[in-house]
C-alpha cells in the first residue's frame, strides 16, 4: 500500500490533500518520495514563512531541546521572558500570552475581551458581545466556529457559543450599526486570508480602530496569517497606522518547525488574567520560546518584511499582467496573493493540480481561489519561474476549455 492509500485508510477526511507524497524540504523548495523537486506557493499557511529546514532554526531548535524543552509554567524558565519581550516590543503592546495554536489564541483573545468587558468596561455578567466579520477565519474550536459564515465549517458542530455578532467585512457602517452596549471587542482579520485573500478598502482598519475608541470597544486583530512579514509589513494593521489593543499572532512565529501562537495586548487587557485563569501546558515552553525568539529574530536579520514588500510587488504586478478570461482578480499584498478563477472555465483545484505536474505546489481555498504564498526566502527566479508556470496553466485552462457558457 503506497503512503497515499495508507494515510487515506487510516485518517479522518478532513483533508482532502492534492496527490503528491513530500519527504524532505530545504528554503522554498518541498521534495517529494520520489525525489522530484517543487517550488512551496503555499508555505505551509504562512507557517513555514521562513522556508525548510532553516539552518538558524534547526540550531536553536536542536540546542533548546538538549537543554531543556517542556518543564511547564509551573516554574519560570530562562527563554520565555526574552521571547515575550521581543513580542511586546515589535508590535508596540505591553505584555503577551503564549499559546500553541493560532486556534488556541484566538480563544485566548476572546476571555480577554470578555473579561475586560466585564472588570473594566462594566458589562453586565454573560452579555459581552464580541463583533467579528463575514468570511472570517479564526480556527476550529467549537466557540471560534460559532462564529464562522461558513456551512462547511459549522454543519453537525451545534450547539454553538453565543455572543458574537458578524457584519459584512469591510463594511464600516455596518459595523458600526451593530455596537451596542454590551459591546466589548472587534475580533478581525486585516486581510481575509481562507475567504480567499480579500483586502479591505483602504481606510477600512482606521475606521475600525475610530468606532472602538468612540465606543471604548478592543480592536483585536488576528494576525496569524497575516503578521510577520507576509504582506510587506511586520504586522498588517501597521499599513493604516493604527495600534490595536491586542494582536493574535501564530504560524510563522514557530518558524515552521513547532506550533508557536501567542495573543499580545495592552497591559489593561493582559491584567484580567490572574493565576489559575488560563492556560496551556505546552504554552511557553522553552523549545517553543526559543524558536520564536530565533523566527523573529531571522526575519529582522534576514530582512524578511522588505523582501515580501518587493518581490510581492513584482508577483502581483506580473499576476495582474495575465490576460486570460480564466483569471477574474488577482487579490493580495506582499508575498500573498489569491487568483481568483472563472469556474466556467476550471475549478481552482484543477489549477493546483495543474501547477503540481509542472512543479509548483499551491492549494485552492473556496474552489475558485488559487493561493499563491512561497516562503519569503524564495529567490526571485524562482519565485519567476513559479509565475511562468501558474500563467501557463491558465492559459492551457484557457485554450483547452472553451467556456460553458458565453463569458
Ligand atoms: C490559521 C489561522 C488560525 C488558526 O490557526 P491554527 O494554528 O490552525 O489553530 C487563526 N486565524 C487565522 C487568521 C488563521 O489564518
Amino acid at each position: 500500500m503506497n503512503a497515499m492509500e495508507l494515510e487515506a485508510r487510516h485518517s479522518a477526511r478532513n483533508y482532502e490533500p492534492l496527490p503528491v507524497v513530500l519527504a524532505r524540504g530545504q528554503g522554498a523548495y518541498l521534495w517529494d518520495t520520489a525525489g522530484r523537486r517543487y517550488i512551496d506557493m503555499m508555505s505551509a499557511y504562512s507557517a513555514a514563512s521562513h522556508g525548510h529546514a532553516h539552518p538558524r532554526l534547526l540550531a536553536a531548535l536542536e540546542a533548546q531541546a538538549r537543554r531543556l524543552a517542556v518543564p511547564s509554567r509551573a516554574y519560570y524558565n530562562d527563554r520565555l521572558g526574552p521571547f515575550l519581550a521581543e513580542l511586546t516590543r515589535l508590535t508596540g503592546l505591553d505584555a503577551a500570552l503564549p499559546m500553541n495554536t493560532g486556534a488556541e489564541a484566538v480563544e485566548t483573545a476572546i476571555k480577554a475581551a470578555r473579561r475586560w468587558g466585564y472588570r473594566v468596561k462594566g458589562v453586565p455578567r454573560d452579555r459581552a458581545e464580541i463583533i467579528v466579520a463575514n468570511g472570517n477565519f479564526h480556527g476550529r474550536t467549537t466557540t471560534i466556529i460559532s462564529f464562522s459564515s461558513e456551512p462547511d465549517y459549522r454543519e453537525g458542530f451545534g450547539p454553538f457559543t453565543p455572543g458574537f455578532r458578524s457584519v459584512p467585512f469591510g463594511d464600516l457602517a455596518a459595523l458600526q450599526q451593530a455596537i451596542k452596549p454590551e459591546t466589548v471587542a472587534v475580533l478581525i482579520e486585516p486581510i481575509q486570508g481562507e475567504a480567499g485573500i480579500i483586502v479591505p478598502p483602504a481606510g477600512w482598519l482606521s475606521g475600525v480602530r475610530l468606532l472602538c475608541d468612540a465606543h471604548r470597544l478592543l480592536m483585536i486583530v488576528d494576525e496569524v496569517q497575516s503578521g510577520l512579514g507576509r504582506t510587506g509589513a511586520w504586522f498588517a494593521f501597521e499599513h493604516e497606522h493604527v495600534r490595536p489593543d491586542g494582536v493574535v499572532l501564530g504560524k510563522a512565529l514557530g518558524g515552521g518547525l513547532l506550533p508557536v501562537s501567542a495573543f499580545v495586548a495592552r497591559r489593561e487587557v493582559m491584567d484580567v488574567f490572574t493565576p489559575g485563569s488560563h492556560g496551556s501546558t505546552f504554552g511557553g515552553n522553552p523549545l517553543a520560546a526559543a524558536v520564536g525568539f530565533e523566527a523573529l529574530a531571522v526575519i529582522a536579520d534576514e530582512g524578511l518584511v522588505e523582501r515580501s514588500r518587493v518581490l510581492g510587488d513584482h508577483m502581483l504586478a506580473r499576476l495582474r499582467a495575465i490576460r486570460s478570461p480564466v483569471l477574474r482578480e488577482v487579490r493580495g499584498r506582499g508575498l500573498w496573493a489569491g487568483a481568483e478563477i472563472n469556474p466556467r472555465f476550471a475549478t481552482a483545484r484543477r489549477a493546483c493540480e495543474a501547477l503540481l505536474a509542472k512543479g509548483v505546489l499551491s492549494k485552492e481555498t473556496h474552489q475558485t481561489v488559487v493561493r499563491l504564498a512561497p516562503p519569503l526566502v524564495i529567490s526571485p527566479e524562482d519565485l519567476d519561474l513559479a509565475i511562468d508556470r501558474f500563467a501557463e496553466v491558465i492559459l492551457d485552462l484557457e485554450r483547452k476549455r472553451a467556456p460553458l457558457v458565453a463569458a
